[in-house]
């Protein structure tokens, strides 16, 4: 049992039976494994995740903080950001460095373009950034972070960001606009060239967040898709964020931010020349960085090659027009907008999509909602192969249960907490109640135990 006046056992607890104790915790977890999960793990085969384990547990102690003391690391380091650039259209100029996810590529991007506008017009007191609302919320985690002011501009009918409305919100103080390749919430492109064309007439940063995007769209643009310019060819680019930690299939916690030039990478790197403890060199956001993560994602690109990627999408691509096709088949559902890839939203002409997405979860599945349209989420993985046609079916018996009201008790406007598992009436005080949820969260001192 556990003392809660003192939680740490006065005695070391044997290995074996604290292995059966965090196996069997992980037993109401969601059940991504069987392909039930439709985010959150991003899985490439258990001969893959062995591998890359392995791997992981070869630099599990060492740390990338001193490139100085791990040569290794910083070598894999600098590889990989040379394979994505060469992914990204990069060329002799571009320059990157990893980090331990979207977010903290996302913050060091905001913060890099901050710091360049600061050095170039010190008398720039309130810089802005221009962000269409379908971008990710570490735009704005880091709008508040580093004092920039988004600037939210609603996007299109087809939700992609509108190019015209973001450049009447461009004024003396914007210091950078932001686009998705493609948006996590629908899965479309936002429109780079046309948005480009404005960053440059107004002399401006452009980011553009291929989080998601940026180990699928080049290789489904090899494959033969359309897929519109979004990277470093476009001129008015300067910076990308790219998870390898999603379809790149690496290990968690990686992820790269890549600049067009090196200023840009300047700006984001923090040095302290004065400190007691000797001269401190920190390029992103962490301090002790693990070196399992990096030489996971070197070693998952190095093994799979541009062959092993093209076939990935290749059958991710597969699964997802049998899934759109079986979805569309159900009366009253359609596809949100037009997705470019694998992530995409399903909506209702006709009942409630929560009161479907609550039947789906009894019935063992992990949906993310969401609103502005109400939707249900879905990123499709080939590890999916294995459940769409159950998924399919238990989807077309919520739609009929809904229209039958058999559960018109559920009907209210919920929200989703993205990432967590919890739904919440939709009103003016979400907010409120999202942030005393989340505290109550992260303050509770025993954790809910199973
Ligand atoms: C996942 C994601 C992010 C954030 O990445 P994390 O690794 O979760 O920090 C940012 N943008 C997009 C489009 C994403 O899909």
């Amino acid at each position: 049992m556990v003392n809660t006046s003192n939680p740490l056992p006065a005695k070391g607890i044997e290995r074996e039976e604290l292995l059966r104790t965090l196996t069997s915790r992980k037993n109401n977890d969601a059940n991504w494994r069987q392909g039930r999960s439709w985010s959150l793990v991003y899985y490439a085969g258990d001969e893959h995740t062995a591998f890359l384990a392995e791997v992981a547990r070869l630099f599990f102690s060492e740390n990338a903080l001193s490139p100085r003391a791990f040569p290794s690391l910083r070598s894999l380091e600098i590889e990989v950001v040379a394979m994505l650039i060469g992914l990204l259209g990069g060329g002799e100029r571009t320059v990157g460095a990893m980090t331990s996810g979207g977010t903290e590529s996302i913050l060091m991007a905001v913060k890099a373009h901050r710091d360049k506008a600061r050095s170039e017009k010190p008398r720039l007191a309130y810089p802005e950034m221009v962000v269409p609302t379908t971008a990710h919320p570490a735009f704005l985690k880091a709008a508040s972070y580093f004092d920039v002011k988004a600037i939210p501009v609603p996007v299109g009918k087809d939700f992609k960001a509108d190019s015209a409305a973001m450049a009447r919100a461009c004024n003396e103080r914007t210091i950078l606009m932001v686009a998705s390749a493609p948006s996590f919430p629908q899965g479309v492109l936002d429109p780079i060239e046309e948005l480009s064309d404005v960053a440059c007439r107004n002399g401006i940063g452009l980011h553009i967040d291929a989080c998601l995007g940026g180990f699928f769209l080049p290789f489904l643009a090899k494959l033969g898709y359309p897929v519109p310019a979004y990277d470093f060819a476009v001129p008015g680019v300067t910076s990308i964020s790219v998870d390898l930690h999603k379809y790149g299939y690496a290990a968690k916690g990686a992820s790269a931010i890549l600049y067009r030039n090196r200023e840009l990478l300047g700006h984001q790197i923090f040095v302290c020349t004065d400190w007691p403890g000797g001269l401190y060199i920190s390029p992103n956001a962490a301090g002790t960085r693990s070196g399992g993560p990096i030489a996971a994602a070197w070693a998952t690109m190095m093994s799979l090659g541009e062959q092993g990627y093209l076939r990935l999408v290749r059958e991710t691509m597969s699964l997802t027009s049998t899934l759109r096709a079986g979805i569309e088949a159900i009366p009253g559902l359609y596809i949100v907008g037009q997705p470019i890839m694998s992530v995409m939203a399903i909506g209702s002409e006709d009942s409630c999509i929560f009161a479907m997405g609550d039947l789906m979860e009894e019935k063992g599945w992990t949906l993310d909602r969401q609103n502005n349209p109400d939707s249900l989420h879905l990123v499709v993985t080939p590890n999916h192969r294995q459940s769409i046609n159950a998924f399919l079916h238990d989807l077309g018996e919520a739609s009929r249960a809904v229209k039958q009201g058999t559960n018109t008790d559920r009907s209210a406007r919920r929200a989703t907490l993205y990432g967590v598992t919890e739904n919440v009436e939709y009103t003016d005080k979400t907010q409120d109640l999202v942030e005393r949820i989340i505290e109550e969260t992260y303050a509770t001192r025993t954790a809910i135990r199973n």
